[in-house]
């Protein structure tokens, strides 16, 4: 494989931090770094002068909508989507038609998937068929390649809990929820509180997702490791909080538009506001914001959820929930997170790179240092543009679309190729 030498740019270690450095990679991973590194005989050169190279990002909520909605999203374009975003490796979630709840199935895709640039891991059900009823044959979805185990979409039934954090924990894969109490939820579709009465929308109240939250926390007490899908509340993050302080073996993630956007945003019925859980009040924001700083929240995830414009044209009430958010991942964490100061660099490397790779288990990921995969997102710290109307997705669902954001990816590199660069 042709050797990569990216010169001058300031390189981001979610370990060591911060330091100007040149990277000469050879057969796909990391082999030197130093001051200044004289390019060997041939090599192809990128210049990163100004620019900011974090390792490269690891998604681990993405939908791909593979099989059974390709009109939304195909592994093909949610590829293409991810390196445009400096996203290099992405957890895909099962809830597809039908689920990614067999082996053969987790099979046929991942053949389809090793052709991609990006590497896309899959996420098998946590219950047979993702229904609820019972639990999956984890041993044999884990031998078909699964990666980690979650209903997501769906909360795990907290009769099976006890019984899923064992098995997962036997063996050794992440086991993931969403948490949310659907009989709480009912037919809410929006944040329970003055933006649901204000739009006369019915609404979702807090404990749908708490009382979850804390069935994970008090289940992975006494049974195994669990992760937290997408926390959106102050109540949920406090929970996370003292369950790390009592020792339990609970990791947790956010998503972009939670620190970001917060239900008083919302002005009209646009569905492109509609996900799960729902945009939260601004001091729930504010108290995400505060567990991103703090370590509380381990990791940064997109949920990309990518739906056709016209089942997403018929308002809060028509319209399915989710939003895409791998292409405007980068601009928001720096836009919002480090250029508001809420943290430093190496703390966003370790929200999108370190932690993630940690969970999913990947050893060679989640660090810029030799012998470790060049898997590499280059930002530029200084390109400040609107957010576009049309992605790289096939979908468009997007809150942010023409919202001026800093810190878009100028490149992005995945087993030493480079796979996105900014015109
Ligand atoms: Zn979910």
């Amino acid at each position: 494989m042709k050797e990569l030498l990216i010169k001058n740019g300031l390189l981001i270690d979610p370990v060591s931090g911060e330091a100007h450095a040149d990277i000469l990679i050879e057969g796909g991973r990391v082999s030197r770094l130093a001051r200044s590194i004289k390019p060997p005989p041939s090599c192809e050169i990128l210049d990163a002068a100004g620019l900011w190279i974090f390792p490269g990002f690891i998604d681990v909520h993405v939908h791909a909508r593979e099989p059974g909605a390709e009109a939304a999203e195909t592994l093909e374009s949610a590829a293409r989507s991810a390196a445009a975003g400096g996203v290099t490796s992405a957890l895909l979630m099962p809830n597809t038609f039908p689920a990614m709840a067999t082996a053969a199935l987790v099979r046929k895709y991942r053949r389809r998937a090793a052709k991609l640039p990006v590497n896309f891991y899959f996420s098998a059900a946590a219950t047979a068929g993702r229904s609820g009823k019972k639990v999956s044959g984890l041993e044999a979805l884990k031998k078909a390649g699964a990666a980690a185990f979650t209903d997501d979409g769906s909360c795990l039934p907290r009769g099976l809990l006890s019984a899923l954090l064992k098995k997962a924990a036997a063996l050794r894969l992440p086991l993931m929820d969403h948490p949310e109490d659907l009989s709480r939820t009912g037919c809410g579709v929006i944040n329970a509180g003055p933006a649901a009465r204000r739009l006369n929308l019915p609404g979702i109240p807090q404990e749908a997702e708490l009382l979850a939250v804390l069935a994970d926390i008090l289940a992975a007490s006494s049974a195994g490791p669990i992760h937290l899908q997408h926390l959106s509340l102050a109540s949920s993050v406090a929970a996370l909080r003292a369950a790390k302080k009592m020792g339990w073996p609970v990791t947790g993630e956010t998503c972009p538009h939670y620190f970001t956007l917060s239900d008083a945003d919302i002005k009209k019925d646009d569905a492109d506001y509609k996900m799960k859980p729902p945009l939260r009040s601004p001091a729930d924001r504010r108290a995400v914001l505060a567990a991103l700083a703090d370590g509380t929240i381990d990791l940064i995830a997109t949920d990309h959820a990518p739906h056709e414009a016209r089942l997403k044209s018929k308002g809060f009430k028509g319209s399915p929930f989710g939003i895409i958010g791998l292409e405007t991942l980068a601009p928001l964490c720096v836009t919002e997170l480090l250029l508001k100061k809420i943290i430093g660099k190496k703390r966003l490397a370790e929200l999108l790179c370190l932690n993630p790779a940690r969970i999913l288990g990947l050893k060679k990921k989640g660090r810029i240092a030799p012998g470790f995969d060049a898997d590499l997102s280059i930002l530029d710290p200084r390109l400040q543009k609107r957010v576009p109307e049309v992605f790289v997705s096939r979908s468009s669902n997007s809150p942010f679309k023409g919202r001026s954001l800093r810190g878009w990816p100028a490149a992005t590199i995945a087993a030493g190729k480079i796979i996105f660069r900014r015109a």
